[in-house]
């Protein structure tokens, strides 16, 4: 049974196959901005791409996988000119962004998501400066950009005479009765706003130091669209992408115009658009801008090991629908995600597992159901003589169990614990939970007693 996505281009469930006709994929993930920590929003849409990912790979495809980051931007030149002052350059606007990169890496690896060059390929903004401007030249020489005295922008109206597809990501007639020809020079704006976008934006006198210089082009330095087109060319060779994945909010502006940038140069450019719904707090989407997030450093206040256990909850939703999240609904995922490893490593309930294996890639083959095989996994953990099953389908969806199997000596300290607890002679039972922390065991209160687990770290 053949691998099935929905493709957000086409508005339908369709069959999977890779541009090369053979086994190779190229799967192209838009990165984050990195001029602060990432929110757990952010990582439900990368949890998302890794996801697709795996399930890719278990359909016997092999995987280049490629993310940017977008290190050169309005935020991150801004905040680099708020630390280093005036005189920053694109130097200290790497030393500013490493530390972002850096921890949105660990990030990655706390929800399970290799970080390793065999998996994936970061590519940095500031490392490609060069054939980001080579793409620039080339959409100028073929009509598609003009300059301007505060940079380089991209011709909707061009583009539109010769595709007359413009927008066609977000609906049929996008363009119907809307206005071109306006300029904007901000990265991110509405619908309503449709203008002419920036490739290159003038040194500003807020940019400080942080400029390219360029013959042709003068100073200054990349918008952010035209990243994604030129990181997408020069990983994949011009051969087009298979898959595209992002977060919903990125379909407009950022994928409409990576695709009318793309497209004159090289068509198709991309096969399959993924994308992946937000989530929410209090039905509102989580963002910075919002200040309704969270980051993983917040989930782990709450829960030990709390990349883990959101990845678990992501997955319990399909990635086309919105999800609420709360402190609550983490919690249950991480008891939930106790109660499968207990079950997966005491193996004693008579049973077959039937089909499941099938019901399995049945599942994720429809569209990513994720929920579904979540489903199914459950059913399978506990049955005698299904570890190995049970293992293979947590590796496709990422999932990690707890490791429930503990020595003699710390389920008797567990004891120890619970009994001062019943005493309320709390101080001595918080020393000893202290004690067999640092053992690298975890112990947790729930309504019905405590949970040990060894701890990850
Ligand atoms: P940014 O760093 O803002 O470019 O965002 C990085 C990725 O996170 C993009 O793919 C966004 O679409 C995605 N994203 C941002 N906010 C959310 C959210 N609340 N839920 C899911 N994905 C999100
Ligand atoms: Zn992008």
């Amino acid at each position: 049974m053949a691998l099935r996505l929905y493709n957000t281009l086409r508005r339908e469930i369709e069959e999977f196959k890779p541009a090369s006709g053979g086994n190779a994929v190229n799967l192209y993930t838009c990165g984050p901005t990195v001029y602060d920590s990432a929110h757990i929003g952010n990582l439900r849409s990368y949890i998302f791409a890794d996801v697709l990912r795996r399930v890719i790979e278990f359909n016997g495809y092999k995987v280049n996988w490629v993310m940017n980051i977008t290190d050169v931007d309005d935020k991150t030149i801004k905040r680099t000119v708020d630390e280093f002052g005036k005189e920053a350059t694109p130097e200290e606007l790497r030393k500013y962004t490493d530390r972002y990169f850096d921890e949105f890496k660990k990030d990655l690896v706390s929800v399970n998501i290799p970080t390793d060059q065999e998996r994936i390929t970061f590519v940095r903004v500031s490392d490609k400066i060069n054939e980001i401007k080579k793409f620039i030249k080339e959409l100028i020489k073929l009509g598609f950009a003009y300059k301007t005295d505060d940079g380089v922008y991209f011709s909707i109206e061009k583009y539109q005479k010769d595709f007359g597809d413009y927008g066609e990501l977000v609906g049929e007639n996008f363009l119907a009765g809307k206005k071109t020809g306006a300029r904007v020079r901000v990265d991110e704006y509405e619908k309503e706003n449709l203008s002419d976008f920036a490739l290159w934006k003038a040194r500003d006198e807020s940019d400080g130091n942080v400029f390219w210089d360029d013959k042709e082009l003068g100073e200054g330095r990349p918008g952010w669209h035209i990243e994604c087109s030129a990181i997408n060319k020069i990983s994949f060779g011009g051969a087009p992408t298979d898959i595209h994945t992002g977060g919903v909010d990125l379909i407009f502006p950022h994928h409409t115009n990576e695709i009318a940038q793309s497209q004159p140069i090289y068509e198709p450019f991309v096969l399959h658009w993924s994308h992946c719904e937000h989530l929410l707090v209090d039905d509102r989407k989580m963002a910075k801008s919002e200040g309704n997030f969270y980051t993983l450093r917040d989930l782990e206040k709450e829960i030990p090991d709390a990349g883990v256990s959101f990845r678990y909850l992501a997955l319990q939703t399909h990635h086309r629908a919105k999800m609420n999240f709360t402190i609550a609904a983490l919690k249950a995922a991480e008891s939930g995600l106790e109660h499968l490893s207990d079950a997966r490593f005491n193996l004693n309930n008579p049973g077959k597992a039937g089909n499941a294996e099938e019901r399995f890639a049945e599942a994720l083959n429809h569209d990513l159901n994720t929920a579904e095989a979540l489903a199914v996994l459950g059913e399978l953990t506990g049955l005698e003589n299904s570890g190995k099953l049970a293992d293979k389908m947590a590796q496709v969806l990422g999932i990690t169990f707890f490791d429930t199997e503990i020595p003699s000596e710390i389920k008797a300290l567990q004891n120890e614990y619970e009994e001062y607890r019943r005493n309320k002679q709390f101080v001595k039972s918080d020393g000893l939970r202290e004690k067999i922390k640092k053992l690298g065991y975890i112990v947790r209160d729930t309504e019905t007693g405590s949970i040990l687990r060894k701890s990850r770290k």
